[in-house]
């Protein structure tokens, strides 16, 4: 048998968001295949074997891999149009071009996203496709590609839509699914792709859009699909007041309400943005262990209001971040959105109470790793756990008079990334992506793009 190969790293910060919080303010790591083997303060440990790599970190703060629990990552192609709009008209304006996307756009959108994320320090990913249109390919495969080609852990939310516009729903009704061909759709795809072993790069989630999209029915029998086949739940919910009030006319009660009523909560479930939450359905969030996906600058940009993330995590419930789709986020970075997160629940009734930014990495990374099932696997550093860490860089003009590493890439300008392991592979190093070309990437999505455009146009 092959001895397993080594990296070291010395001499850096370490913030490993363990239970404790555990910090060094000059420690190393040392990686074995694709796991960390330890960690600690001070230099590596001498007699090490197999050591094929020494990595000397001066300057550096090393952290967990983010963990990005939502995403759409199709949107990549329409950025920076319906800019000042709440969500339902945003998306009136841009259904009809989404419903044009085919393979090579989607493909092509994928690798822009993940291409964004990876270089900010993003190591697992998610993204929730929902668009599925008639004779568009095989969307759900061009996705998984372009992770695997990239190297970053990836969840797809095979997501789907039946209520189009002559149902009362939002989308063209060419841009939505039968129930009976979303759900065999989204089997497939879990029985094709979704790996269960305990390093996975890639995973399935049933996800249907949201409830002001998606039929009562598809919801229901959706959460039976995905116990059924042992996977997890993701949807929006909560997002707007105008959501609210649509569950209210519709349903007769509230999103929380309603979910519950449909199968919705429970452990296996996470709910992207949950904005408007009182303190029943915080509770039953709770009581459930339904998970959250925090996306502070999509809230901010659609105008939907601030989550209530103090009251979530102080009644229990894991939250995690998430950039959203680039069409409601433009930098498409996860990075940003730990500061964001801070800010904007400062911006709320717990005022300087409200998150610290030790908080706000733990949302980041161990918290995004609870939300997607992986708390044992990812989202902190310590021994046994998959290699997928950070190192960024401390010690130029941005940061280097700032006292605290965590501060520093909190509340700091986004830091460098000097290098991103996943798996105990390294997909970025000097901030550039080692695994893709960037400027080849930069050049397809903006062709892809402007097909995307000249196609909608001739609607
Ligand atoms: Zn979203």
């Amino acid at each position: 048998m092959e001895a397993v190969q080594r990296i070291v790293i010395e001499n850096c910060a370490i913030a490993t968001v363990d239970a404790k919080d555990t910090e060094y303010a000059s420690g190393h790591l040392v990686l074995a295949g694709h796991r960390i083997e330890s960690l600690g303060a001070g230099r590596a440990p001498e007699g090490l074997e197999n050591v094929v790599r020494r990595i000397d970190a001066t300057g550096h703060l090393a952290t967990p891999g983010l963990v990005n629990t939502h995403h759409h990552f199709y949107q990549w192609l329409t950025r920076g149009l319906a800019t000042d709009q709440n969500l339902f008209h945003w998306l009136v304006a841009l259904y009809p071009t989404w419903a044009r996307l085919d393979e090579p756009m989607v493909h092509a959108a994928a690798r822009g996203s993940l291409a964004m994320m990876a270089r900010g320090g993003v190591t697992t990913a998610v993204d929730h496709h929902y668009v599925f249109p008639r004779g568009s390919g095989d969307l759900s495969g061009a996705v998984i590609r372009a992770a695997r080609d990239m190297g970053v852990r990836f969840t797809l939310a095979r997501g789907s839509m039946d209520r189009g516009e002559k149902d009362g729903g939002l989308p063209p009704d060419f841009a939505v699914e039968t129930i009976e061909d979303a759900l065999a759709a989204t089997e497939e795809t879990v029985r094709q792709h979704h790996d269960t072993s305990f390093d996975a790069m890639t995973r399935v989630a049933v996800a249907p859009c949201s409830p002001f999209s998606v039929s009562t029915e598809l919801m229901r029998q959706s959460a039976e699909l995905a116990r059924g086949l042992g996977v997890r739940l993701h949807t929006h919910g909560s997002e707007t007041v105008e959501e609210e009030k649509f569950c209210h006319e519709l349903f007769g009660r509230g999103p929380t309400d309603y979910f519950e009523s449909t199968g919705w909560l429970g452990e296996d479930v996470w709910m992207a943005h949950c904005v408007h939450m009182n303190d029943s359905d915080i509770a039953a969030f709770a009581r459930t262990g339904t998970g959250v996906a925090h996306c502070p600058s999509s809230n901010a940009r659609l105008a939907a209001g601030i989550a209530r993330v103090p009251d979530l995590l102080a009644a229990g419930v894991p939250v995690g971040l998430g950039v959203d789709g680039t069409a409601s986020n433009e930098s498409g970075e996860l990075h940003t959105e730990l500061r964001n997160a801070l800010l904007v629940n400062r911006l709320g009734p717990h005022r300087e109470t409200a998150l610290t930014v030790r908080q706000a990495l733990r949302l980041g990374t161990h918290g995004g790793a609870r939300v997607l099932g992986r708390a044992a696997e990812i989202g902190s550093l310590e021994p046994g756990k998959l290699a997928d860490l950070v190192l960024w860089r401390m010690d130029t003009l941005a940061h280097a008079s700032i006292a605290d590493p965590v501060a520093a890439l909190v509340l700091g300008a986004p830091a460098p990334v000097t290098a991103s392991f996943v798996n105990g592979r390294q997909i970025v190093e000097g901030g550039r992506l080692r695994t893709a070309d960037e400027d080849e990437i930069a050049r397809t999505t903006r062709a892809q793009a402007r097909r995307l455009a000249a196609i909608a146009a001739q609607d």
